[in-house]
């Protein structure tokens, strides 16, 4: 694919050989707009019918009964929806929803969204628990925090603490039972057509040298015997395993993560998944622990 820096096909090569050819055909692939239907405020039936009636031809997901993959629109005509308008459905790459399924929050369990704006997977938590769980979720980015709200208060998810906040400077004293950190990361699962590519070797240090200061902190912050999931939106090893290799070294015991649904994957450590780019699924990677 053009416009893949020297740097990055290097490095993907390096890491995984002939299967490079199969990530590249996936930066090529025009995925379909997904969805995710907002169990909190209506239901996935009353979604797929009002669709209908507005031309949209979606199908259901079949592992996700609250996700859809749009057939034949792409995001404009999805925001351009009443469903949109009122917080009904967020749009979500289908891979982006993994973690948040993974996590299983539960109705009392106090969750951390460590890294959380736009707020995707914070109001998913909240609308898997039922909007039972205690969830804090932070953003240190000002603007970025606002989106967070914004889509908070659209999504009908008020229970949810937002703090503008850099989560490394959260007192070690709080603990939580579940903490999802969907680090900041060079993106390099979500190049395609329409996403311009941002890498270099320096951006890939910064995140890299972040990613580590955030999942130590992460593991201060975990109930002995609580759920951490790591995740990114990269399929680069040096952010995916590597760190999770970090978090081993700080104490943290991986538990396996395991998908409902069989992805084309990349080859990672044992209990975790990486997820290869095709033409459903952006590239991702998943990492679990517990102390
Ligand atoms: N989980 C989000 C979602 O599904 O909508 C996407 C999170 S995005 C991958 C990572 C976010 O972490 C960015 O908004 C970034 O500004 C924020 N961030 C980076 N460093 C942070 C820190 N130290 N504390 C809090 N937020 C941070």
């Amino acid at each position: 694919m053009n416009g893949i820096p020297e740097s990055l096909s290097a490095r993907l090569k390096s890491a995984f050989g002939e299967l490079f050819a199969s990530i590249e055909a996936g930066f090529c692939a025009i995925r379909p707009v997904t969805f995710r239907v907002n169990s909190h405020k209506t239901t996935a039936e009353r979604v797929a019918q009002g669709m209908e009636e507005c031309g949209i031809r979606i199908r259901l997901c079949d592992w996700y009964g609250d996700a859809f993959i749009a057939e034949n629109v792409r995001e404009d005509a999805l925001r351009a929806t009443p469903f949109y308008e009122r917080g009904e459905i967020y749009l979500q790459s289908l891979s982006s929803m993994l973690p948040p399924v993974v996590l299983r929050p539960q109705a009392g369990e106090n969750i951390l969204d460590m890294t959380a704006a736009p707020g995707g997977k914070t109001t998913q938590l909240f609308s898997l628990s039922g909007g039972k769980a205690l969830i804090t979720a932070c953003e240190r980015d000002a603007v970025r925090y606002e989106r967070l709200k914004f889509n908070l208060a659209r999504q009908g998810a008020t229970r949810v603490n937002a703090m503008k906040t850099d989560a490394l400077v959260l007192d070690d004293a709080l603990k939580f039972d579940k903490i999802l950190l969907d680090a900041p990361c060079t993106g390099t699962g979500t190049i395609s057509p329409a996403s311009p590519v941002r890498y270099s070797d320096g951006y890939l240090a910064k995140c890299t040298a972040l990613q580590k200061k955030l999942i130590g902190k992460a593991l201060k912050l975990l109930k002995k015997g609580g759920l951490l999931l790591y995740s990114t939106c990269s399929v680069l090893p040096d952010e995916n395993d590597r760190i999770a290799e970090h978090a081993v070294r700080l104490g943290a015991k991986p538990v396996a993560v395991e998908l409902p649904v069989q992805t084309v994957r990349l080859p990672s450590s044992a209990e975790t998944v990486c997820i290869c780019p095709d033409a459903l699924y952006e590239g991702f990677y998943l990492a679990m622990f517990t102390k």
